[in-house]
């Protein structure tokens, strides 16, 4: 049985020149429990030293328990205490989020936040700069000019946005100078809407990378409670054990086979579990189960 291409070792962010592994680490939840500095390089050690060079955060991440800015912060911290680090990560933060309004993407708001994260994380340039979630009430157009304008001055090297849907997606990037190098929704074996609702065709359209968040369901795959969330790990398993990998180095090597080029975001604070990401590297997939796990998590046949 011919098997789907392998993911590749390293792989472009969008067309922005950027080089970044196939797999990514977010820092969503790196200030939970009260982290420390010592325990957030440990962290980032663990990414980097396995190879993944893509770390993902954003300006309201910490938000629930240590307050907005505390995972930027907290990551600010570990680069000035190891400086040399920055260089070998690809950085990519959000904003855009405002509590509690919940959203504003007006341009001085969006040069502010910009320049608010730039200072908690310590450095002079965001690798990759996302719109958070959409405002519904900017408009595209003022949206782009205050994004093309901290491109311009040196402050981001490329753009993305996350949770966007597809006609969103396309008006901002129709009036970006700097065109959209990525886009990061919600994807994983537990959820499925972007394999149909045109995003990842428009990522492929438009050269956008996917970065996948919550790539295991928020760790719902870990521990299966339903008996679709059961049924969705016993069809990963089954090709995690011929493989040799666990069930999550086989659902991150799900989403990798997707031919869009999908770069899941590990989620797990874990050193171990952050390294194991490289895993799914290993995994190769045939059609056939591929698609059997996408029916065992549509709970039915094809048509
Ligand atoms: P996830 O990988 O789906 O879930 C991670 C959770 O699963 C962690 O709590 C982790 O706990 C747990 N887990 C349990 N067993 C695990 C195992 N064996 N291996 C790995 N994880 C295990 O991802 P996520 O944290 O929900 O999201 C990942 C990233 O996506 C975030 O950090 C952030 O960068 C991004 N994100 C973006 C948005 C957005 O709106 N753009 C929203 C949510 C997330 P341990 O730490 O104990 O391993």
């Amino acid at each position: 049985m011919s098997l789907l291409p392998p993911p590749p070792a390293s792989r472009l962010l969008g067309d922005s020149g950027l080089a970044i592994s196939p797999i990514a680490w977010g820092m969503w939840r790196l200030t939970e429990g009260g982290a420390t500095a010592d325990q957030a390089a440990r962290r980032v050690h663990a990414a980097l030293d396995a190879g993944i060079t893509l770390l993902d955060t954003a300006d309201i991440y910490g938000f629930g328990d240590s307050g907005f800015g505390a995972a930027e912060s907290l990551l600010g911290e570990v680069l000035r205490a190891e400086p040399a680090l920055r260089q070998r990560m690809v950085l990519a933060t959000k904003g855009g989020i405002r509590p509690p309004l919940p959203y504003d993407q007006s341009p001085d708001y969006l040069a502010q936040a910009i320049d608010a994260s730039l200072q908690r994380l310590g450095v002079e340039t965001i690798d990759l700069w996302q719109v958070h979630r959409p405002d519904i009430l900017a408009h595209p157009q003022e949206v782009a000019r205050a994004l093309d304008d901290a491109v311009a001055a040196g402050k981001i090297r490329a753009l993305g946005v996350s949770n966007f849907t597809v006609m969103q997606t396309a008006a901002l990037n129709h009036f970006l100078g700097r065109k959209l190098v990525a886009s990061q929704p919600e994807i994983s074996p537990l959820r499925l809407a972007c394999f149909e609702n045109g995003e990842l065709d428009q990522a492929m359209m438009l050269g956008l990378t996917p970065l996948a968040w919550s790539p295991l369901g928020g760790g719902r795959l870990a521990d299966p409670q339903s008996p679709r969330d059961k049924a969705v790990a016993a069809a990963l398993d089954a090709v995690a054990r011929d493989q040799g990998v666990s069930r999550m180095a086989a659902a991150y090597g799900w989403l990798m086979a997707h031919p869009a080029g999908i770069v899941p975001i590990v989620g797990s604070q874990n050193p171990a579990r952050i390294a194991e990401g490289m895993e799914a590297l290993k995994v190769r997939w045939s059609r056939q189960d591929w698609y059997g796990v996408l029916v065992a998590a549509r709970g039915e046949a094809l048509p």
